[in-house]
């Protein structure tokens, strides 16, 4: 109906946020963002995109009347916001809903990586409990760390709330120390990584902490260092990150991103003293459904009353009618 803005779902996306967007607008959903495998004629109609998959500047372009892309999700590194903002479309994102799940994961995270849990599981389960008795002793604890968080956002904030609970001193790095904690800051990530032995990161991806976490911030972080990663793969010198695991540069990590997801090097694979995770931080149904929620409301806010809700910095100056 032609009443009904027309929204372009380009690959998966969450079954919620699906349902809403094909019972409140017109939907075209296609297998990946390749503006070819939308016919010409329906190009014409898009005005709404609502993705989770990387929005380039030339699939932007290929939509004349394009006004607004909805992110599924707080990272919105694959999508050229920028461009969007120099042509005037609206980007949102799904921040805050999504702060105490990812918290909450992260804390399973560190603990499974030092007192490696799954593998004590993986133990009982094939029955060595029963023939060979007590599951061994971790060499790594919790018990008198100091964390540092790279990122101490919306997310990095909640996590270390969690951290105070369990007793632990945190520490962080940001590019503008915060005026609203108490925590010490340090100016650089490789001092941070100098005085704590968990350094948790929690930064967005893109340029400008492209492959911030490399040799040199391991040799800082120490031998007794570990290190978590939740924020993004690219933020990693990820064949730096294997060499500091294959010969004790560092003690372990704990990675729920990877540099080329979700392709994992089998050198990392093969390592026992990295924990793994396929990208969960966020992942349960009623944190995605929020999520979903959040990208529809804005929406729909959008081509109702012409504010988004929720805009990512680069277009919060855009406004419908501008
Ligand atoms: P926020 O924007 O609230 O926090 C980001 C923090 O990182 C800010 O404190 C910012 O401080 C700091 N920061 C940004 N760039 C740099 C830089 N170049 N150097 C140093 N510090 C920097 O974001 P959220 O906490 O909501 O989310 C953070 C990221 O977590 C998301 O962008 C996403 O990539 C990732 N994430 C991963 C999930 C998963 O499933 N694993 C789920 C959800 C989010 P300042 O600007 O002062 O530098």
């Amino acid at each position: 109906d032609e009443a009904r803005p027309t929204i372009l779902i380009p690959g998966r996306i969450n079954a919620h946020v699906r349902q809403r967007v094909q019972s409140e607008f017109n939907c075209i959903s296609i297998e990946t963002a390749d503006a070819s495998l939308v016919q010409p004629h329906d190009r014409r109609r898009v005005r709404g995109i609502a993705a989770m998959t990387e929005i380039s500047a030339p699939f932007i372009d290929a939509f004349d009347r394009l006004e607004i892309i909805g992110n599924f999700g707080v990272g919105y590194d694959a999508v050229d916001a920028a461009h969007a903002a120099r042509r005037g479309v609206m980007v949102t994102y799904t921040p805050d809903v999504l702060s105490d799940e990812v918290a909450d994961t992260t804390i399973g995270l560190v603990l499974n990586t030092l007192r490696r849990l799954p593998q004590a599981e993986a133990w009982l389960r094939s029955g060595r409990w029963l023939k060979e008795g007590a599951f061994p002793l971790t060499p790594l604890t919790l018990r008198g760390r100091t964390a540092g968080i790279f990122g101490l956002g919306r997310i990095g904030l909640a996590i270390a709330r969690r951290l105070e609970g369990f007793g632990i001193p945190v520490h962080y790095h940001n590019r503008t120390q915060r005026a609203d904690v108490a925590y010490p800051y340090h100016a650089t990530l490789r001092d941070l990584a100098e005085a704590v032995d968990l350094l948790i990161c929690v930064v967005p991806g893109g340029e400008s902490t492209e492959k911030a976490v490399g040799a040199e911030v391991f040799a800082a972080l120490g031998e007794n260092g570990v290190f978590i990663n939740v924020g993004r793969g690219t933020t990693v010198d990820e064949p730096a990150l294997i060499k500091a695991l294959e010969d004790e540069t560092i003690a372990a990590a704990g990675l729920d991103v990877f540099a080329d997801e979700p392709r994992v090097p089998r050198a990392l694979m093969a390592l026992d003293n990295a924990c793994l995770l396929p990208h969960v931080a966020s992942a349960s149904v009623p944190t995605r459904n929020a999520m979903g929620d959040l990208l529809v409301d804005n929406l729909v806010s959008w081509f109702s009353g012409g504010a988004a809700l929720t805009p990512v910095s680069e277009t919060r100056s855009l406004n419908r009618n501008s």
